[in-house]
């Protein structure tokens, strides 16, 4: 509330992509709201009649408040329904009628309303005209996004950690937009790095229009999993302020923020308590790190939020915040694609989120979540601590998300003159794929596909495996290493 107040977001017309400024409001979404006069009797819409809906109630059972990880059968409130007429019959909010049928491309009225509280308490956009739109996953939405702000026939170009998101790069390459690397240390991308490449800028040269959009993972990143201290994401605004760049914040893993790694009393240890795990909501969101919308006085930025790593990955739901102008041409794009998540995932997100859980219980959720993801990386690298080679590997124990960044010293390899950077880590992975470990090669991520490797690095994820499996995993990967440099 306090963001009406303040100017309005900056208008970006000079970097919306054609496509995207060529879409007309969708006449028959446009229709459907005159179908909220009363009285109005409709032969317009081809509305279904939910009289025709096969399905008269959903339910499901969560878990639930206190004890999140308890059987929900043993827990009241743990069972959840949503009947056809709820809101006719038992003044309810939403109902199978009316989440099952066609809506607005934004989402429904109820998960919006969710989503822009959500954002209310944890960003607090600092521009009057900041809004929330649901998406179908940060996937969709960053696919949106860049058809948005990015042109071929433009010879637009992005901007990205030099190691960057695989599925993003293969998002971007498509569309005929260059990506560019921008060097990264343990807290992500450098500013001075950033504001270097803009500044001098060689059109020809880089066979590019100089960049305009930065696409960014500030939070666990995938895959080094840094993440930006304030002060960086301070610096790092600066300088897409200087160069006009738009902002795609990217921040599924946001949430699983966590305290700094003790290997002395590593919380995968039996017995150690996380003294965080009853940290009042308010002193979390304190704690969490601000997120780029928060300082986001232009209206630059456009974050996705995905409930992909803290609910479930098969909601295929989440929101975009960005200023009016920005969010009401994602808007008109989805209004042609997507149209907005399931109706099904609306209904049952609605129902744990709002009428469950509530904004309350969602912050506990995201406690309990992030005290298991670390007591998950802590196993990862105490089993690192213990297997291997610290001679020529190291690694930063990564403050959020799930990813563990190994880096290999590829400079003490006794191949290391006559061997690619690539061929070695071929070899590593041949190696450790026979030993019976997958991790991910760095080369898979990195954001220029034809320059030279920075270095040699594994992906490794504490995400699925069991701690037992992870020690079992990272032995074998330390033998693999091992071998490849005749430790
Ligand atoms: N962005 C990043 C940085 C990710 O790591 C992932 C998950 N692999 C996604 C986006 C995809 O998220 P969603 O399931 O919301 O599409
Ligand atoms: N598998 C599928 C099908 C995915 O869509 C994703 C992320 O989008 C992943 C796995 C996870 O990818 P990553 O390990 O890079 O997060």
């Amino acid at each position: 509330p306090q963001a009406y107040n303040q100017p309005k977001a900056r208008r970006w017309d000079h970097l919306l992509s054609p496509e995207v400024m060529a879409r007309h409001p969708c006449a028959l979404k446009k229709a459907a709201l005159n179908l909220k006069k009363p009285g109005m009797l409709s032969l317009g819409g081809g509305l279904p009649s939910s009289d025709n809906f096969p399905i008269e109630s959903l339910s499901m059972q969560v878990q639930h408040l206190p004890l999140f990880g308890q059987a929900p059968a043993e827990v009241p409130g743990s069972d959840i329904t949503m009947g056809k007429h709820d809101i006719r019959d038992k003044d309810g909010v939403f109902d199978v009628s009316v989440a099952l049928n066609y809506g607005q491309a934004m989402g429904s009225a109820q998960m919006l309303r969710w989503v822009t509280e959500h954002t209310e308490l944890v960003s607090q956009p600092p521009y009057a005209d900041w809004q929330c739109a649901l998406s179908i996953g940060s996937t969709g939405a960053l696919d949106s996004a860049l058809r948005m702000f990015c042109d071929r026939d433009r010879r637009d170009s992005v901007l990205t950690e030099e190691y960057s998101f695989a599925t993003a790069l293969e998002t971007i390459a498509p569309l005929g937009i260059k990506v560019f690397g921008v060097r990264i240390d343990e807290q992500g991308l450098l500013p001075q790095s950033l504001d270097d490449i803009l500044s001098n800028w060689d059109e020809s040269a880089r066979g590019a229009r100089k960049p305009t959009v930065l696409y960014t993972v500030p939070s666990g990143q995938n895959p080094t999993g840094a993440t930006m201290s304030a002060r960086r994401r301070k610096d790092v605004y600066a300088v897409c302020s200087k160069h006009d760049l738009f902002i795609l914040e990217d921040e599924p893993y946001y949430y699983l923020q966590m305290p700094p790694y003790d290997k002395a009393n590593s919380a995968a240890q039996p017995g150690v308590v996380d003294v965080y795990s009853n940290q009042s909501t308010e002193d979390y969101l304190k704690g969490l790190v601000p997120t780029l919308l928060s300082i986001d006085v232009d209206g630059r930025v456009l974050r996705m939020d995905s409930f992909s790593k803290v609910v479930v990955p098969g909601s295929r739901m989440g929101w975009v915040t960005a200023s009016e102008q920005v969010i009401e041409r994602y808007i008109r794009l989805q209004e042609c694609a997507s149209q907005g998540p399931a109706g099904f995932s609306q209904a049952l997100m609605y129902k744990l989120l709002d009428e469950t859980w509530g904004h309350e219980g969602y912050l506990r959720w995201l406690i309990n979540l992030r005290s298991e993801y670390m007591q998950r990386r802590d196993a990862l690298l105490d089993a690192c601590e213990k297997h291997l080679p610290k001679d020529v590997m190291s690694w930063t124990p990564p403050a959020s998300g799930m990813f563990l960044w190994l880096r290999v010293d590829h400079t003490r390899h006794p191949h290391a003159g006559q061997k690619t950077i690539l061929e070695l880590e071929q070899e590593i992975f041949d190696s450790c794929i026979e030993r019976g470990v997958l991790a991910c090669r760095g080369s898979w991520f990195c954001a220029e596909r034809d320059a030279a490797l920075p270095g040699l690095f594994l992906r490794t994820t504490f995400a699925s495996s069991s701690q037992a499996d992870m020690d079992v995993a990272i032995h074998r990967l330390g033998q693999a290493v091992r071998a490849s440099f005749g430790i």
